[in-house]
């Protein structure tokens, strides 16, 4: 089977490798479609895992099963997790799936952006998750990215009514300028440097949207607010400047979530008068659980989410380097997705 193996930022092959053997508890998946996550394009999380097969947001069909698999059988349209939990540790107990030992130690083999690959046990077991015939393969690859989305509005304790600021409108902003509107968001602010997503946020939902090269964020987001500023602030960067922004935009007694990680070395000063006065909360919202895995699916489903709405590229497997470089341009992109027959 071909598969794609990336080794630096603009450095990814297309190698052979064997068809992975197949244990009595496990599935072999042909892909069909699979998301390159913002995630993916970050030079310096590549640099850390490279030499290695990317993707973790897969669809595809079930090619063969081990002797002992009875929820799954050949043909059927599934979603498979990356990671997926033991639902037995002290962390599952609590909810806190990404944390379990085991969410964290597994892995889908050799990845999602190859022609077949293998779901282990757990995965197949704690996480895998049939397509309804409703939907494409290609909404079905929305569901990690998706499911992601649902996890961080859970944290961000969005309330009916309330104001919402979502700094950064690439794939995952978009995603959640959608389930704000879908969970009953009150106004909904979006920022971002590129016209492009800017619009397209505003036709998914976005009540105001603000180019911060523009004008300045905080001013415009005060005037739209009567000075209340917002009481979720999504901050989508991972750089601790934005991060700090994200501060400055939340309103009493509000919440701001870190959406994407940033570098292991990053530094972000924060005032603890300011958060404490005001009683601003910041949470991080890292990944996705089979929890938010299943109300993702549900919202596909409904048609909250959709490859119509939001895959704007597509790239057959040898071409995985130009979906890369499209993600990574950041501007007239929303998903890119690598296909296969
Ligand atoms: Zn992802
Ligand atoms: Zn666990």
């Amino acid at each position: 089977m071909k598969v794609a193996r990336i080794y630096d930022f603009h450095d990814i092959r297309i190698e052979e490798m064997p068809l992975p053997e197949v244990g009595p508890r496990e599935a072999l998946v042909q892909a069909k479609a699979c998301g390159v996550c913002s995630g993916d394009v970050t030079p310096w999380y590549i640099k850390r895992k490279a030499p290695i097969v990317l993707g973790h947001e897969p669809a595809g069909v079930i090619a063969a099963v081990g002797a002992e698999v009875d929820k799954f059988k050949v043909g059927d349209r599934v979603f498979v997790h990356h990671h997926a939990p033991c639902f037995n540790c002290r962390q599952c107990e609590k909810g806190n799936y990404v944390q379990c030992a085991v969410w964290k130690a597994t892995k889908i083999i050799p990845g999602g952006i190859a022609e077949y690959f293998l779901v282990p046990e757990t995965n197949l077991a704690n996480d895998t998750l049939k397509l309804p015939d409703s939907i494409s393969f290609e909404d079905g690859a929305l569901t990690e990215p998706t499911a992601c989305s649902v996890k961080s509005i859970k944290r961000s304790n969005l309330k009916p009514g309330d104001t919402i600021l979502i700094i950064g409108l690439g794939i995952m902003g978009q995603m959640n300028v959608l389930l704000a509107k879908h969970y009953g968001a009150g106004k909904i602010i979006g920022a971002d440097l590129v016209d492009y997503r800017c619009e397209r946020a505003r036709e998914f939902g976005a009540d105001v949207v603000i180019n911060p090269t523009r004008e300045d964020l905080v001013e415009r987001l005060s005037a739209e607010t009567e000075g209340k500023l917002a009481d979720v602030v999504i901050v989508g960067p991972g750089s601790a400047p934005v991060m700090d922004l994200g501060i400055r935009c939340a309103a009493k007694g509000g919440t701001v979530v870190f959406f994407m990680g940033t570098p292991p070395e990053e530094t972000l000063t924060v005032k603890p008068f300011h958060l404490y006065f005001n009683e601003i909360s910041l949470v991080s919202s890292y990944s996705c659980g089979p929890d938010d895995t299943r109300e993702a699916l549900d919202l596909i489903e409904k048609g909250v989410i959709t490859a119509e709405k939001l895959v704007t590229h597509r790239y057959p497997l040898h071409e995985t380097t130009a979906a890369f470089e499209k993600m990574a341009e950041a501007r007239e992109v929303l998903k890119a997705l690598v296909v296969f027959p």
